[in-house]
């Protein structure tokens, strides 16, 4: 069955994280664009689950990655605009550890090369401003004030209805089963009949791999586990007095946190584990309570004023690639079909300006932006601890 005669320009297979962004900003440069999801917007069984997300701009993925964030954080704010609640929340971020680790370096590093605004607190500062905080001899904090906290659920669907005031197509809960690429254009086969485009962009997330076998870029699927903590007072860990941030204390030490908004609790990603899965339609966030307890007392050794007995887990997915970085482009032999993959934990504060890339690519071939360290063709650089592929 074929679900309507037209042919659009552009197919976005997956409304998650970056075939939102892609849509809105497709839309956005008039083009006539179908977005596909097989779930309802705004759900959380993909890359936008866990109700939080950092941004940082002094990024210990590399200094590559700052034009983006910049281009994603003007794009937030534009966001923010068009959402009956705020989905950007401008509270700075936070990274904390020894100035000599990697990561901080790295940190360093961007804010070199891009002269980024920041401070550097020593730990006597850190524990007058922010004494939630243990720190262990030596560590520092940088604070990023350009940083802030993110609401991915509400972002992807104000991203989805953005579009679709710019006259984009949007078919929920239709799930894509097979792609048929050739010169004349693309074929789309759904649980609802077939749509036809001139090309497809693949934002399928973990998914993608089921969706183009061997085409869809190199990476695994991975769970990584949140934990939520009730605190003792909660008025110590509102935004402005507790940022989003991460932290690099030793192996048992390395976690991300998020401020609370509704006064009820903050949330923490310990990296300690991130389990290959092989199915994400079979994956189960259940965590189990000796998992659970173990993270409870290693991120209560490092935040004080946590509540013990209020603690809840659940496990998310996303897709890793050997050295950290996402792929995107064309799939060899197939220039009307572009996969979006691999954004290894830390791709949700970019997503706006991928977007916006996406339809700079499919209109020009080109983008304003580098993303030559996502080309599929890179030389790829194994990173051989797992835990360094760790991001948020
Ligand atoms: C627990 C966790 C914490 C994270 N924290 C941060 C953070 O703090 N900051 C940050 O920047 N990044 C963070 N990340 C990373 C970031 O969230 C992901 O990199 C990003 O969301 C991945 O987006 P995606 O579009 O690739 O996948 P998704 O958002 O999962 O989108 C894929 C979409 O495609 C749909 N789909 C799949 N198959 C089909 C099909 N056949 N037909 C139709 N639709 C389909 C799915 O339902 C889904 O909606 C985190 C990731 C996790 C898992």
């Amino acid at each position: 069955m074929v679900l309507n005669r037209k042919q659009y320009d552009v197919a976005v297979i997956g409304l998650g994280t970056m075939g939102s962004m892609a849509l809105w900003q497709l839309a956005k440069a008039g083009v006539d664009a179908v977005g596909v999801e097989q779930f309802r917007v705004g759900h959380d069984r993909g890359g936008a689950g866990g109700e939080s997300r950092i941004f940082r701009l002094a990024y210990k993925e590399g200094p590559e990655y700052v034009p983006l964030l910049l281009r994603s954080r003007e794009l937030w704010l534009e966001l923010n605009s068009r959402s009956p609640t705020p989905i950007f929340h401008p509270c700075g971020a936070l990274t904390i550890g020894r100035p000599e680790h990697p990561d901080l370096a790295q940190v360093f590093k961007s804010i070199e090369r891009f002269n980024l605004d920041h401070r550097v607190l020593s730990i006597s500062e850190m524990a007058s401003i922010y004494p939630q905080h243990r720190l262990h001899e030596g560590e520092v904090g940088i604070f990023d004030p350009a940083g802030g906290l993110l609401i991915p659920q509400q972002a992807v669907e104000a991203a989805v209805g953005a579009a679709k005031n710019h006259g984009a197509t949007v078919l929920e809960q239709t799930e894509v089963l097979d792609i048929d690429a050739d010169a004349t254009g693309v074929a789309i086969a759904t649980t609802n009949g077939t749509i036809r485009a001139r090309r497809a962009v693949v934002a399928a997330g973990v998914w993608s791999k089921k969706l183009l076998p061997g085409r869809s870029g190199r990476f695994e699927i991975r769970r990584s586990v949140l934990h939520w903590f009730g605190t003792q007072d909660p008025a110590l860990f509102v935004p402005g007095r507790f940022p989003v941030g991460i932290r690099r204390s030793g192996s048992d030490g390395n976690f991300s946190f998020f401020p609370t908004l509704d006064g009820s609790e903050i949330k923490c990603n310990l990296h300690i584990d991130k389990t290959a899965v092989s199915d994400p339609d079979a994956f189960d966030g259940t965590i189990d309570e000796e998992y659970s307890a173990f993270v409870r007392d290693q991120i209560i050794g490092l935040v004080q004023g946590l509540d013990p007995d209020r603690v809840r887990a659940q496990g998310y997915l996303d897709g890793y690639s050997p050295d950290n970085h996402p792929f995107f482009g064309d799939v060899p032999g197939n220039d009307n079909l572009t996969v979006l993959s691999g954004f290894s934990g830390h791709g949700f504060k970019i997503a706006p300006a991928i977007g916006e890339a996406v339809a700079e690519h499919v209109r020009f071939q080109r983008t304003t932006i580098d993303i030559s360290h996502m080309a599929f063709n890179r030389q790829i650089d194994d990173i051989e601890d797992l835990l360094e592929r760790n991001s948020e």
